[in-house]
């Protein structure tokens, strides 16, 4: 097939040659985390990986690795930035030509995959490793101070967590809590659901890890790039167009209903948050909060231990929510915006696939644009307002989500310490003026330019 003049049929080449692994690991007695198991640490170099792949990685022999397709906010790349592991992504055929058992240096700054490198190659990386580790021990210094701009705006610095294994990195980035926890991934890799008990152990895990500050559980988010084998979703022509999010968990009540227990039972005596994803109308937000209600009347009534006053809030990630948000914000205790859909969906740049990357842009004025609608909305209506798309990690972005008045940036917990020196390095007042100015840009280019000179101007060091 690969010979057949047609890319889409070659394509399906690779499929078969997956299909032919599977069948060959299931006739081997070897389930799925055998495809990953390595004698020695290496770089995982695939066609594609999903994030349940991703999800069986061992952190200690996954050096890094490099997929022909993909790209920098699809599900597998953000499971590998939260497991700290390098990666590049749309890579094209990289993974026909190669051979395995070859030496290679993996850059995931630059997105370099470099074959049988040179020994002065190497030693430059030794370099280039010793300087970035000197400014990470620097900044670990960082940890425990406030993310207070010079002129004294106070931004809430909180972290993402996909796995249970993400949080012993929390008290070391100094967190002020989970601003987005990825419950499906609990749902990944196994054959059943899990079970409310099962589900109060780990949210209890996550509550402890990030106290004395809140956690925000996110409802079950499945669909779009998360397709997990028992949850009974289909293949579907367009997946992030389809059965994903809240849409989801509206049509399985059964499944939405014992994941809200156990955010419930798991969150007596704390203070808990729950958001609910890929609001796209008022009517899945009040469906879904009154699921809510109900599941905890029905706590009360039975007498059991729960979160009385968990607070309830909305991701904005559809346009079609940001211009509803002055509907939306009565509705909620708070708003998180999530920039990595939010910017799919606004531009129709599908968010994993790397022949539309470029048109994937956080700077573009209609991004701007929208977050300040959002942002504003919100404040008019006294409710706070997060971020927790990739965007709230990028140190570029930062005076941008600054000066728009976002009140909460949530990330990968190994973004947090320079995401605070970078604020601590900027002002509100200027960052305002400077969202004034970039709204009379016309492209994401020269957007992204005037905010490549604000960061040279406040925080050199941390750019190379
Ligand atoms: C987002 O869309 O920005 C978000 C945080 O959710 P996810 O990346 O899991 O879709
Ligand atoms: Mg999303």
């Amino acid at each position: 097939m690969r010979e057949v003049d047609d890319p889409y049929l070659q394509e399906r080449a690779s499929d078969i040659m997956d299909v032919g692994r599977r069948v060959l690991n299931n006739l081997n007695g070897d389930g799925p985390a055998e495809r990953f198991r390595l004698d020695k640490p290496s770089i995982i170099v695939a066609h594609d990986l999903s994030p349940s792949d991703t999800a069986l990685f061992d952190r200690k022999m996954v050096l890094g690795f490099a997929t022909d397709l993909g790209s920098r906010v699809s599900h597998t790349a953000i499971m590998a930035r939260s497991l700290n592991i390098p990666a590049v992504v749309g890579m094209k055929d990289a993974s026909l030509s190669l051979d395995s058992d070859i030496p290679a240096i993996l850059d995931g700054y630059e997105g370099l995959l470099i074959l049988n490198p040179s020994e002065k190659t190497k030693f430059e990386y030794g370099q280039i490793e010793q300087k970035r580790h000197a400014v990470e021990e620097k900044l670990t210094k960082l940890r425990l101070t406030d993310a207070v701009s010079r002129d004294g705006r106070k931004v809430i610095v909180s972290a993402n967590v996909e796995l249970p294994d993400d949080l012993p990195m929390l008290q070391p980035s100094g967190a002020e809590g989970i601003g987005l926890y990825r419950t499906e991934f609990l749902f990944v890799n196994r054959l059943e659901l899990p079970t409310e008990d099962e589900q109060i152990n780990v949210y209890r895990k996550v509550i402890e890890a990030s106290s004395p500050h809140p956690v925000i559980f996110r409802s079950l988010d499945v669909g779009g790039d998360k397709m997990f084998d028992h949850l009974g979703l289909e293949e579907e022509q367009n997946p992030f167009l389809g059965w994903r999010g809240i849409r989801y968990c509206l049509g399985r009540t059964d499944v939405f209903e014992t994941q809200l227990r156990a955010i419930c039972r798991a969150g007596a005596g704390h203070k808990v948050r729950i958001m609910f994803p890929m609001i796209s109308t008022y009517e899945e937000l009040i469906q879904a909060k009154t699921i809510l209600q109900g599941v905890i009347l029905d706590l009360e009534k039975e007498n059991t231990k729960h979160c009385s006053d968990i607070e309830v809030g909305a991701m904005i990630e559809v346009p079609s929510a940001a211009l509803i948000v002055d509907l939306i914000v009565p509705e909620v205790d708070f708003l998180s915006i999530g920039t990595n859909d939010l910017i799919q969906y606004t531009l129709a740049v599908d968010r994993t696939n790397e022949k539309v990357a470029y048109l994937y842009q956080p700077t573009h004025p209609a991004i701007i644009q929208l977050i300040r609608l959002i942002v504003t909305k919100a404040h008019e209506g006294n409710i706070w307002v997060g971020v927790c798309g990739e965007m709230a990690g990028e140190i570029m972005l930062t005076p941008l989500l600054l000066g728009l008045g976002v009140d909460e940036l949530s990330m990968g917990s190994i973004f947090i310490p320079r995401i605070k020196r970078v604020i601590q390095s900027l002002s509100y007042e200027e960052m305002q003026n400077l969202v004034q100015e970039a709204l009379k840009l016309s492209t994401g280019k020269e957007i992204l330019e005037l905010l490549e000179k604000v960061a040279q101007a406040n925080y050199p060091e941390l750019l190379d």
